[in-house]
């Protein structure tokens, strides 16, 4: 089982690799025909100038035995002053990049999210466990929320499990350099969005953990498309940064629990890393002071990672400011290589790859009722009816969400492409894993 799964570390790791650390092409229309899309009401509404409290509890949390991590997660929260909110609702935004095992250390591990359901719904609120995964190979998000045990602990505590391709979008127009953009509409359809991280090397954010993890709530293969109108720059490792908090400022979580219990070393985002302990969890009320104590923790200077450096620009907090209340242990990571730009052949062949990776979504005439439900609900506009009345998918509109495929009552829009996707599949098939 241990080689079979290391070759789909691989697989998913060279995916990562091709998604994450090389440039791709997409059609140039793309960006631009989304941005004239004037007739979809925008929104800042979330994003706000406040300052959240940086103080950042370290909790020394030695296994992810659940009575521990619960103990823990609440001394956190007393030690940052955090009160528990009673009757609300409750969005849990944990890290699935992929349909990865716990013991992978790729995604946020399940006992964690557990204990924060035990908490909230103690407290009568309703808490749903969201995220849209990297990959769309299988069964994309909904297939994630299995294998990484997300599932049992939703059954275990009847929390809901929510992909944000079935949500609908809301378009945010207050990016500083990203506009507009869509994000899943159910970030503002909760009281409170907790952001609950991984502690991960990234190929091409160096680290990945608060700032970072919620970009999850970019729907589908739009997490891709918003890396297009930066891969030509030759500062885009540190310019990807701005995008990303955009999109940070826009959810604006109310609360940061980062497993940190055993993070992902010497590789990343997907779980062609190593698993590391660092044994803590890292609990905050602002994520950029949270991810400032990681990188501290791992021996990197925060400013060296472009988010961090990018939300301190922002002044959504100041390094010499970060108030940590407890003892940040000593666990360096070993610091990943700078991106290659690649050209010629290379440039090439990467291009030929990612075009591999990304799936695209087909309606079967034979099935569609003409309901017109796809049509209303897309949030770009890039469905239309045809002269027939079936609807048509405008390439140069489609954003790659994916949710016409869940909004379809009868089944009649289906993911297509995707060749590496498919070989994925098929391995996991063949190997039964
Ligand atoms: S056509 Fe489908 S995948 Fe494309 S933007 Fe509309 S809802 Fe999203
Ligand atoms: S939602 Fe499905 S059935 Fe309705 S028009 Fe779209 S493809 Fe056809």
């Amino acid at each position: 089982m241990e080689s079979r799964r290391g070759f789909i570390r691989n697989m998913l790791g060279f995916s990562a690799f091709l998604i994450f650390g090389s440039r791709f092409k997409w059609k140039k229309s793309v960006l631009a025909a989304s941005s004239s899309s004037s007739d979809i009401s925008s929104s800042s509404a979330r994003q706000k100038k406040t300052v959240n409290d940086p103080a950042v509890s370290v909790k020394y949390c030695g296994s992810y035995n659940q009575d521990e991590v619960y103990a823990s997660i609440l001394s956190g929260f007393g030690d940052i002053g955090f009160h528990v909110p009673r009757g609300k609702k409750v969005l849990l935004k944990p890290n699935i990049l992929g349909q990865n095992y716990p013991d992978q250390a790729a995604t946020t591990h399940p006992e964690v999210i557990g204990a924060l359901c035990r908490i909230f719904s103690d407290n009568g609120c309703s808490v749903v466990i969201g995220e849209s995964s990297a990959f769309y190979q299988g069964g994309g998000t909904e297939e994630g929320f299995v294998t990484s045990g997300m599932s049992d602990v939703a059954k275990r505590y009847g929390a809901k499990l929510l992909a944000f391709e079935s949500t609908l979008l809301r378009k945010i127009t207050s990016g500083q350099v990203l506009n507009p953009f869509y994000i899943t509409e159910a970030v503002f359809d909760h009281d409170l969005v907790v952001d609950v991280p991984k502690l991960k090397l990234h190929r091409l954010a160096r680290y990945t953990g608060a700032l970072k993890n919620l970009y999850g709530c970019v729907p589908g293969g739009a997490k891709q498309l918003y890396h297009k109108p930066y891969q030509e720059r030759p500062d885009y490792q540190e310019y990807w940064a701005k995008p990303l908090l955009d999109i940070y400022q826009a959810v604006n979580p109310g609360l940061i629990v980062l497993d940190a219990i055993v993070g992902l070393d010497k590789d990343g985002p997907a779980a062609n890393g190593t698993p590391r302990k660092t044994g803590v969890l890292l609990i905050s009320q602002n994520g950029a002071a949270a991810d400032i104590a990681a990188c501290r923790m791992i021996g990197f200077d925060p400013l060296w990672v472009p988010a961090v450096a990018e939300a301190v620009r922002r002044g959504l907090a100041d390094p010499e400011h970060v108030r940590i209340i407890g003892e940040l242990p000593s666990v360096p990571y070993d610091k990943l290589p700078d991106l290659v730009h690649k050209k010629g052949m290379a440039k090439k062949l990467d291009d030929y790859m990612f075009d591999q990776l990304i799936v695209e979504p087909a309606v079967s005439r034979s099935a569609c009722t003409k309901c017109g439900i796809c049509i209303r609900d897309c949030a770009p506009h890039a469905m239309s009816a045809g002269k027939s009345g079936f609807p048509v998918r405008n390439d140069a509109v489609c954003i790659r969400c994916y949710c016409c495929e869940k909004y379809c009552p009868d089944g009649a829009i289906t993911l297509h492409g995707g060749g590496v996707n498919h070989l994925i599949r098929a391995v996991r098939s063949v190997a039964g894993i």
